[in-house]
């Protein structure tokens, strides 16, 4: 175990860890929920698995990747140490890596455009295996932004269902960093309503409360639990 993963990091982050499902239930309180239904993924990016181990330790087992590679890398070891790992995509699918997706992540939740639709709603049946799915909206219709822009999540919704086969279980989204989340989060919540979608996965680090306050039933925290990404 190198020095700066090692015992001192594993207290900290467990610490971190129970930190935030603490301020998670007290959110869940303040807004007159259940924080039993409140889902938290331990977004672990660019973290190696000495880091990720004592949170698993400890008990947690929904996490966040980013990136496929690098998912690809650490997470089939770690699933055969811990049992019952669920693992979210939380960041752009490329087409052609759409097959290892599926087969390395239980929940995929950045289904954002017609091409990765279609190549998913190709695979599922063929390799029958059919990770959990949510489109993510780009609800501050930033260009350099991935997501489906608000006004085309309902054709978008409904183009999943009826030409891909697609189940979709909910919706994600990534608010403006410079502006306050949780109209976003009201906009993300009205689209999932009005499609009568179950699961909405919005707020991070500096904003999972808020998120709470509006509806969140899974908040994608990384920092908050293991420290700064270098
Ligand atoms: C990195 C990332 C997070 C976690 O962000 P923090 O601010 O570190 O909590 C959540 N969601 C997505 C999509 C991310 O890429």
């Amino acid at each position: 175990m190198s020095e700066e993963f090692g015992e001192a990091y594993a207290a900290g982050v467990v610490e971190r860890w129970r930190g935030v499902r603490a301020a998670i239930d007290r959110a869940a309180q303040d807004a007159e929920r259940d924080g039993a239904g409140i889902e938290l993924v331990a977004v672990s990016k660019t973290f190696p698995a000495e880091a990720i181990a004592p949170v698993l330790e400890a008990g947690q087992r929904v996490f966040g990747e980013n990136r496929v590679q690098e998912a690809r890398a650490k997470w089939p070891g770690l699933r055969q140490s811990f049992p019952g790992i669920e693992l979210h995509l939380i960041g752009p699918l490329q087409t052609n890596k759409a097959k290892e997706a599926i087969e390395l992540f239980d929940v995929i939740e950045t289904v954002d455009r017609e091409s990765i639709a279609a190549e998913l709603g190709r695979l599922i049946p063929k390799l029958g295996k059919a990770p959990r799915l949510l489109v993510q909206v780009n609800t501050g219709e930033e260009p350099q932004k991935a997501g489906v822009p608000p006004q085309e999540a309902d054709a978008f919704l409904e183009a999943c269902r009826e030409r891909w086969g697609l189940a979709i279980e909910g919706l994600m989204c990534i608010p403006p960093a410079e502006e306050p989340p949780s109209p976003h989060f009201a906009l993300l919540g009205a689209i999932a309503a009005r499609h009568g979608l179950r699961t909405l996965s919005m707020g991070m680090s500096a904003d999972f409360e808020a998120a709470i306050q509006m509806g969140a039933t899974h908040v994608r925290v990384g920092s908050a639990i293991f420290g700064h990404r270098g």
